[in-house]
Formats: C-alpha cells, sequence, structure tokens
C-alpha cells in the first residue's frame, strides 16, 4: 500500500482554519506527502441570490484579492509555495473537488464541526466533500458540538 503523496487541504480562513491546518501539516511531514491549500471565495451574487440590481464585478474583485492575500499569509508558516495555493471562486464543495482531482490529490483535509439534527440534515462543507470525493477524506473535529 502506497501512503498519501499529495494531500490538500480546505480551508475557509477562519480562526479555526490553523487548528485543521497544524493536522494536515504533521500528517504531510509525517509521510513525506506534498501539502497545497485551497479557499473558496463564494461569489457574491451567489449570496444575493441574484437580486441586486447593480455590477458586483469591482467588488468581488477586491474580495478575491484580499482572499489571496490572506491564502498567501496563512500559507507561509507552512511553507506551501504560491503555485500549491489555490483561491477561487465558486461552492466549496464543487471547487475542492475539481481541483482535487485536477492535482490528483489523494487525500483531502476538512474541518469538521460534528453537527446533529437539522444542519446535518441541511449538509455542512464537510459532508459535502466527503460525499462525491474520489479519493479519500480526512475531517479534523474542530470546535463544540452545536
Ligand atoms: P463548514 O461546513 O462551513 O463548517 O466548514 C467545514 C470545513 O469545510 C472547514 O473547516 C473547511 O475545512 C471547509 N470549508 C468550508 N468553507 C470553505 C471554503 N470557503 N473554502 C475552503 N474550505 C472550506
Amino acid at each position: 500500500m502506497v501512503a498519501y503523496t499529495k494531500i490538500l487541504l480546505a480551508i475557509d480562513l477562519t480562526e479555526e482554519s490553523a487548528f485543521i491546518a497544524d493536522k494536515a501539516a504533521l500528517l504531510a511531514k509525517q509521510i513525506g506527502a506534498r501539502l497545497s491549500a485551497i479557499h473558496v471565495i463564494e461569489p457574491i451574487n451567489f449570496a444575493y441570490g441574484g437580486d441586486i440590481p447593480m455590477d458586483l464585478t469591482a467588488i468581488q474583485d477586491q474580495l478575491d484579492e484580499h482572499a489571496r492575500i490572506k491564502m498567501a499569509e496563512f500559507a507561509k508558516p507552512y511553507l506551501i509555495p504560491e503555485q500549491d495555493q489555490h483561491t477561487v471562486v465558486g461552492l466549496p464543495q464543487n471547487e475542492i473537488h475539481r481541483v482535487a482531482e485536477e492535482q490528483k490529490v489523494d487525500l483531502i483535509v476538512v474541518g469538521s464541526h460534528g453537527r446533529h439534527g437539522l444542519s446535518l440534515l441541511l449538509g455542512s462543507t464537510a459532508n459535502g466533500v466527503l460525499h462525491g470525493a474520489s479519493c479519500d477524506v480526512l475531517a479534523v473535529r474542530v470546535g463544540k458540538k452545536e
């Protein structure tokens, strides 16, 4: 059996991201795998259902630029080079699957809040990533149970 060689760390760039990244980075170091990271920016018009009658391109560009800078800062201590920092626009689970396949990663690492009840039925990003991934997924438990 071959150990994982390429690990994709999915981060929402919240304060929990470092906890998940520390685990992913340690695992990558221990098994000699290459670590890359992805952050998905949700398009503003998705959030507002396309209801705002104005051109949001400039605002979206600013958000994209801000996210790219945040990703670069975040990636620095983990020594993730620029070509392995993926900051993309779309729906998180779709983009995580797409980049994982494109980059031929064999393990995706996500955070999981261990939700129950309604929020479990509605789904979470971790669930979405797990269902439909073509490689293994490691869910790192974060935060308190809701
Ligand atoms: P959530 O389901 O939103 O609580 O997120 C659970 C985990 O999914 C996070 O800890 C990240 O690993 C991943 N995730 C959520 N949103 C994003 C995002 N926009 N980009 C990349 N990963 C994300």
